[in-house]
C-alpha cells in the first residue's frame, strides 16, 4: 500500500514538472536548484520513491536534472538536501574521497563483476572504506560538497572501469522493484 501511493505521487511529481520543462525549470518545493547551464529538462519519469531507491525525498522533489553525456559521466538527481542517499547495490566501499571541487566528498561502492558506483556531492557519509553495505543502508546524505549548484545526487556508474550511462540500471532497478510487489 505505502510504495503504491509513492508510485503514484512520483508520476504527479513527473506531470507537473514537465510542464514547467522548457530548457530550464524549477523544481516544486525546491528553488535552490534552480537550473543552470546544461540542464536539459525531464523526458523520463522520475525515480520512484521506494525503501531501495537510490535517493529517499518526496517524489515532488526528485527529478533528473543532468543526464549522462559527453563531459558528464553520471546523472543528476536533483532532492532536498540531507536526503539519505542508498546505493543501486550491495557491495563494498572501495573509496572515500573528500575534494574541495568536482565531486565533493564522495564514495565509491564495488558491487562485483566489473561493476561500480559512485556517489558525489555528498554532505554527511555514513561509510569508511572497507564497509560492507547493502542498499537497506544510507551511505550518506545529498549535501552540497564539490561543485554543484544546487542539491542533488551526481552518481556514476562503472563498467569495466568506464562510466557507462546510469540509465539502463536505474530502468531495472524500478523494473525490478515493480515485479517485486
Ligand atoms: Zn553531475
Amino acid at each position: 500500500m505505502f510504495e503504491k501511493r509513492n508510485i503514484k505521487a512520483a508520476f504527479g511529481g513527473f506531470i507537473s514538472m514537465t510542464t514547467l520543462a522548457s530548457g530550464m525549470f524549477i523544481l516544486p518545493g525546491d528553488q535552490s536548484a534552480l537550473a543552470t547551464a546544461n540542464i536539459q529538462p525531464f523526458d523520463q519519469e522520475v525515480i520512484i520513491e521506494t525503501k531501495r531507491s537510490l535517493v529517499n525525498v518526496l517524489p515532488e522533489n526528485t527529478g533528473v536534472s543532468q543526464e549522462f553525456h559527453l563531459g558528464h559521466p553520471g546523472i543528476d538527481i536533483t532532492a532536498k538536501l540531507g536526503s539519505k542517499i542508498y546505493p543501486l547495490k550491495d557491495g563494498v566501499v572501495v573509496l572515500m574521497s573528500v575534494t574541495r571541487w568536482d565531486y565533493g566528498r564522495s564514495v565509491i561502492i564495488d558491487h562485483g563483476n566489473g561493476l561500480q558506483t559512485r556517489y558525489a556531492h555528498m554532505g554527511k557519509v555514513f561509510v569508511q572504506e572497507g564497509d560492507k553495505i547493502t542498499t537497506e543502508m544510507a551511505v550518506g546524505e545529498v549535501g552540497l560538497t564539490g561543485r554543484t549548484t544546487g542539491p542533488h545526487l551526481h552518481m556514476e556508474i562503472m563498467k569495466d572501469g568506464r562510466t557507462v550511462n546510469p540509465r539502463p540500471y536505474l530502468t531495472l532497478t524500478r523494473e525490478l522493484l515493480a515485479k517485486a510487489k
